[in-house]
């Protein structure tokens, strides 16, 4: 009998694209603020692209380590351009909505089919998804009360550029 239930694997091989074309678009973020001067945020994208990138592994190991077959999909080409640092960060909280969802739907998989593997495993990302989700809306707050002060943005570019590669904690 597999290990996997085959919905619960087509699920878990959809999601690793889903966490790749997120650090995509991530990395496309990052050119954007590298381009436009904005050195601090450009690294704190980067990171974010390779975290992505990391949590997108977490699944392929998982699904591999379940005697499952990986299946990697074609991952869309990220936004070329943005309005402003706003825009930027706006679209990545919509994105990181998308993978909560993404991840609650595996989570009702898991309790569907009783796989308390899975279940334990999802567990690490609800919690990073709150994490992600909250840092996402505290920047995206400063940006709101920054408006067009440009003097201000240029501080919190700084402040964001203190972000650590992960892993480096
Ligand atoms: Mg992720």
């Amino acid at each position: 009998m597999a290990l996997l239930e085959a919905g619960t694997l087509d699920a878990l091989n959809q999601h690793i694209q889903q966490e790749l074309a997120s650090g995509h678009e991530y990395l496309a973020a990052s050119a954007h603020f590298s381009m436009t001067g904005m050195e601090g945020m450009a690294t704190w994208m980067r990171h974010q692209a390779d975290e992505e990138r990391a949590h997108a592994m977490r699944f392929y190991d998982h699904v591999l380590q379940r005697d499952g077959a990986v299946r990697l999909y074609d991952i869309p080409a990220p936004p070329q351009e943005y309005a402003d640092a706003l825009d930027v960060f706006r679209q990545a909280l919509e994105r990181e909505e998308r993978t909560t969802r993404h991840i609650n739907k595996l989570y009702e998989f898991a309790v569907e089919h009783k796989d308390f593997a899975l279940k334990i495993f999802l567990q690490w990302f609800i919690e990073e998804q709150v994490r992600e989700e909250d840092s996402l809306r505290n920047i995206l707050q400063r940006l709101e009360l920054i408006g067009d002060d440009k003097a201000a943005l240029v501080m919190l570019d700084r402040d964001l550029g203190q972000r650590e590669a992960p892993g480096a904690a």
